[in-house]
Parts: structure tokens; sequence; C-alpha cells
């Protein structure tokens, strides 16, 4: 598996300076250069040692201010060979990008990058997940991009055309695009290699997910004997002489409970190479009944669940804003260990306790 945020400079700074622990937690101290002299000559009357560990100390807490506000500004976390961008907060704005496959899942709020991409797939109707949507139509009209392809739940299709006609007839302005009611088990191609298909969740209006499928072509069995020039012949008198074979590249649930890894009907969703996924909630102060009464998973059930999770890495996504980066990466080396190993918390926009 190849994923590039794993490891948390925190765990590495405990390894290396597990002596310097408690000062991750406490604020952060002044850096040597920004001490007034008489304090760097009272350390140094004190005698050099005091002083070097000082400087030391600075530098560890430097080092970890700069690793911190890294994990704050960076954009995209690649996984699988795949670069997954975009911000993910609950009740706030969701929208997951997936640039090879021109797509963002759910949009949030509409970030700029989302704009680049030709296919939306919402998963249902909190305006933490569609707000974005008249202003991603629009501004790909502005900069004249072909009309996008928006996927949504069937029973909001007419809900989101009347959105848009509003918005048309209150700005009167062109507003472009294709929708696509797309509905549990239909298939839809977007590529000769890529097709979509939803999933059902469980959330506290109707919703559901998506897994992108990449289609690869396998010679059919009866032909497999069969060399290079005859194959050839076959293909060019019209024969079809591959089989599709799909294969489960990503799955996005939105937000959802966890009764989502119950659905047997769920299985490529959970053994797709990556699920993009939700954790609302990370600790005891908000307990499993709550999650589930408002229609979101606790970390506790992702625990729970681990047995039905295969996929060789999970985005975890929508924590509450009541969270700081350094929660959010505690709470994922909680669960166990062939879990964290593959995953990924997405923590960009939220704050780290040391910027
Ligand atoms: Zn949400
Ligand atoms: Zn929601």
């Amino acid at each position: 598996m190849q994923i590039s945020l794993t490891n948390s400079p925190f765990k590495t700074h405990h390894q290396i300076f597990p002596f310097h622990q408690p000062f991750f937690f406490s604020p952060k101290p002044p850096l040597p250069h920004q001490l007034p002299l008489q304090h760097h000559v009272n350390n140094a009357l004190k005698g050099s040692s005091g002083y070097l560990s000082e400087i030391s100390r600075a530098i560890d807490h430097e080092e970890q201010y700069r690793l911190a506000r890294q994990q704050v500004k960076r954009k995209g976390v690649d996984l699988e060979g795949l670069t997954i961008e975009g911000a993910s907060i609950g009740g706030q704005e969701t929208c997951i990008i997936i640039p090879e496959f021109k797509c963002a899942f759910d949009i949030g709020r509409c970030p700029t990058r989302a704009i680049h991409q030709n296919f939306v797939f919402i998963t249902h109707a909190h305006l933490d997940h569609i707000g974005g949507l008249p202003m991603y139509v629009a501004t790909r009209g502005l900069y004249n991009l072909k009309p996008p392809t928006v996927f949504v739940p069937p029973c909001i299709k007419e809900d989101v055309e009347q959105l848009i006609d509003i918005h048309r007839k209150m700005g009167q302005v062109e507003l472009d695009f294709d929708l696509v009611a797309l509905d549990v088990g239909e298939t839809y191609e977007l590529r000769n290699d890529l097709v979509v298909r939803p999933f059902r969740t469980q959330h506290v209006i109707p919703s559901q997910g998506y897994v992108i499928y990449s289609i690869r072509k396998k010679l059919k069995k009866q032909y497999t004997h069969l060399n290079g020039k005859q194959i050839e012949k076959l293909k060019k008198k019209g024969f079809e002489i591959t089989d599709p074979i799909l294969s489960p590249e990503v799955a996005f649930t939105g937000d959802t409970t966890s009764d989502f890894y119950l659905d047997p009907l769920n299985a490529d969703a959970l053994r797709a190479k990556i699920l993009i996924t939700e954790a609302t909630f990370l600790d005891d102060s908000i307990s499993v009944d709550h999650a589930r009464q408002h229609g979101h998973t606790h970390i506790f059930e992702i625990m729970e669940n681990a047995k039905w999770i295969r996929n060789k890495a999970v985005l975890l996504t929508h924590f509450s804003s009541r969270y700081n980066v350094e929660d959010i990466r505690q709470a994922a080396s909680k669960l166990q260990s062939r879990l964290t190993a593959k995953v990924v918390p997405l923590t960009e926009g939220f704050k780290s306790s040391y910027s």
C-alpha cells in the first residue's frame, strides 16, 4: 500500500524525543532568538548544559510546530497511486476530489479545485454536501468549461432541477449541466475504462454512496489457447473476444451510520482499493447512540466493524469541528493495529493546537 500520511509526525517525535512529550500538549515556548538577551546570559551562567538543553528543546518545538503547520496546510493525500484532495468537516463542508478520475464526491462549498472536475457525485441533500452546487455549475460556465455531469439520488433530482432553475431566474444566467438520477444498483459509464455505481447508506435523510470501478478487458476463456494471429483474425471478423472485468477502485460513503458495513450488497465498497468514509465522532464525550441518532458513525463503531474492512486504504473524513488535528491523529492511532496501518485521517481545514 502506498500511503504518505500513515505515520503521524508526532509519533515520530515521541520516538525520537520521548522525554519532551509533555511539551507537545503545552503552548509553544519562545525560540532562542526570541528570548531576551539577559535570559541567555543567565542561563549561560548557570552552566552550558542547561543552555544547550534549552536550545535543543526549542529546536524540538520548532520542528513540531513546522510539522503541525505542514499538516494543516497540505493539499492532498496520496493513497494507492491516487491523489485525493478536498476538505471534509462535519456540518461545514465535504468535497473530496480525485483529479485522476476528474470527479468530486459531494461539492461542499465548491472549493476552487472542484471546478475543474467534470463529474460530481452527490450523496445527499444536506447543505454541507450540496450547498456549493449552483456555484460549481455557474463557475464552470464562467470559465467556458464543458457542462458538468452531476449525479444525485433519484429522490432529489426534481428538487435539484428546481433549485438550479431558481438560480437561473434570479440571476438571469444560463446554468448548463447534465443532471443524472442514478439509483442503487445502476451503472453509468464515465469513460471507456471507468464506471460508477451507487450503493446504499443510512443517514437521517435519503442518501447513497458511490463506487468507481476500473474496467480491464480479459480474453474470453474459450480463446486463451489461440495465438496472436488467430485472435487478430477473430477481432477483424467482429467477434467479441474479451470479457470486461470490473475492479472497485474507490468507494465514498458520505454521511452514514455504521449499518452500511453490515449490508451484504455493499461488499464492493468494502473491498475497493480505497474506502473514503466518515467518523464524525472520536471520543467518549459523544456516545455511539448519539452518533447513530444523528445518522453518523462513531470511530468506536469502525473498530467494531474492522473485520468487514477489506480495503487497502481507508480515508477517514467528516470529523466534527470540535476536534483539532492532534485529537484526530490520536483517535486514529488508537484503532486496532491492522486498521491503523491503512487508515489515514483527512485533516485539511482543521486547526492544530500548534497553530
Ligand atoms: Zn455532513
Ligand atoms: Zn448529512
